[in-house]
């Protein structure tokens, strides 16, 4: 029996992942009925969004099929193609540990943070679907149960001109009136007319102060009708994001999104720490490894993990867990398709430090065909009672909007 490293992706090899699972891992995850499920096959396809949405289709010998979607990015389909043989032979019930088999399978391609991640949550959204259907219960009942039966969503909002206060407070205006939102998200990283070099990070007074009147004027604007974040994409220094902070806090914004890379850790405890605007970072940190250390020197005051790029839905519920004993809130991070933004709705139904939901496509105008049910209803998403994830793929929209090149899903 060969099992040098080549031979753990042919799916050809002559021993099965389930062999060498009863080996290594305690179990083949057998067991009795007809949960004695099997895993036969592993697809993706893109779907051309406002990004390209890598799904995930998870199948087994019950005919049973699992959707799921991992986040965009370069070489997921092709990293998802790799793994497929550490999980075909496998029974789709032990999510937690077929996800640490994969993390453990492509630890030396890069399974502690980055791509490998995403690609691996991609198959563990699908597992849940595929585990809920098989057992016939709703995601959220796999995660624990649920806090709640609707999902406050926020829309991220654009305006083609970014720049002007009166524009955006419009779009905030027609998002709540005409769409229901109450809940809304604005770049603030936007040009104000007085940068003379944005690579220093440097925010110079006439920066703050365009900042700080297109924050005064679409909250005023809103007022109550709904809580406003605003996102800084990393843009500024230490310095110059407190001072930011400061003054936007008379506005008492929902929260300002990754005013300085989260990367170097007392930098942005540091600015967390001395500000009462609240701090939301989080997205494009990894796993609850890397979550864990900004929640527990409590550098973030809201944690923003991307479920279908951090690790999936249980890792989104370990870092919630991990958040909720800082008593520190989650609000997901979410750029996905309906199936992943399904995913975090039943995660976000599960923890009780959930706040909101990120909905990032609604200038798309189908984003919601993708999916034969409705999703978002007047900003809510109510939790789904059906098995899995609760929405099922319309294939004919896949079809319609796959990526140049890319191939439907092959269920014959
Ligand atoms: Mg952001």
């Amino acid at each position: 029996m060969s099992r040098d490293y080549e031979s753990l992706h042919d799916p050809n090899a002559e021993y099965t992942m389930r062999e060498l699972s009863a080996e290594t891992m305690g179990t083949t995850g057998t067991r009795g009925g007809d949960r004695d499920v099997e895993i036969t096959d592993v697809q993706t396809t893109m779907v051309d969004g406002n990004f390209p949405w890598t799904l995930v289709r998870v199948y087994t010998d019950a005919g049973v099929v699992g959707t799921g979607e991992a986040y965009w990015g370069a070489g997921v389909p092709e990293l998802i193609e790799r793994m497929k043989p550490f999980v075909i032979g496998e029974n789709p019930l032990d999510i937690d540990r077929l996800y640490e088999h994969l993390i453990q399978k492509m630890s030396g391609e890069g399974s502690v943070e980055g791509v490998t991640v995403t690609a691996i949550s991609g198959i563990e959204v699908a597992l849940h679907d595929l585990a809920g259907k098989v057992l016939d219960v709703p995601a959220y009942q796999l995660l624990g149960g649920k806090y709640r039966d609707e999902m406050r969503v926020y829309c991220d909002c654009h305006t083609e001109e970014e720049a002007d206060p009166e524009a955006c407070a419009d779009e905030a205006e027609r998002v709540v009136d005409e769409l229901g939102y109450d809940a809304l998200k604005f770049d603030l990283d936007v040009p104000s007319g007085f940068e003379k070099d944005r690579a220093n990070r440097h925010l110079r007074p006439g920066e703050i102060r365009h900042k700080a009147e297109i924050v005064e004027t679409v909250t005023e604007r809103v007022k109550d009708e709904a809580d406003v974040s605003f996102d800084c994409h990393w843009t500024f220094s230490g310095g110059s994001a407190k001072r930011l902070a400061d003054a936007i806090e008379e506005y008492d914004v929902w929260w300002l999104e990754d005013p300085v890379p989260p990367e170097n850790l007392e930098v942005q405890e540091e600015v967390t720490k001395n500000t009462v605007t609240p701090i939301a970072v989080g997205e494009n940190r990894y796993r609850v490894t890397e979550l864990r250390r900004l929640i527990e020197n409590q550098a973030v005051d809201i944690v923003a993990p991307d479920l279908p790029k951090v690790g999936g839905m249980r890792e989104t519920r370990k870092i919630a867990d991990v958040a909720n004993q800082y008593y520190v809130p989650v609000a997901m991070h979410n750029v996905a398709s309906p199936i992943a933004t399904m995913a975090a709705t039943h995660v976000g139904a599960a923890i009780p430090n959930s706040l909101a939901i990120e909905y990032h496509s609604y200038e798309l105008g189908w984003w919601e065909d993708l999916v034969e049910e409705d999703v978002i209803e007047d900003g809510y998403i109510e939790v789904p009672e059906e098995p899995g994830l609760g929405v099922t793929l319309d294939m004919d929209a896949v079809e319609e909007h796959m990526v140049d090149g890319e191939t439907l899903f092959d269920e014959a």
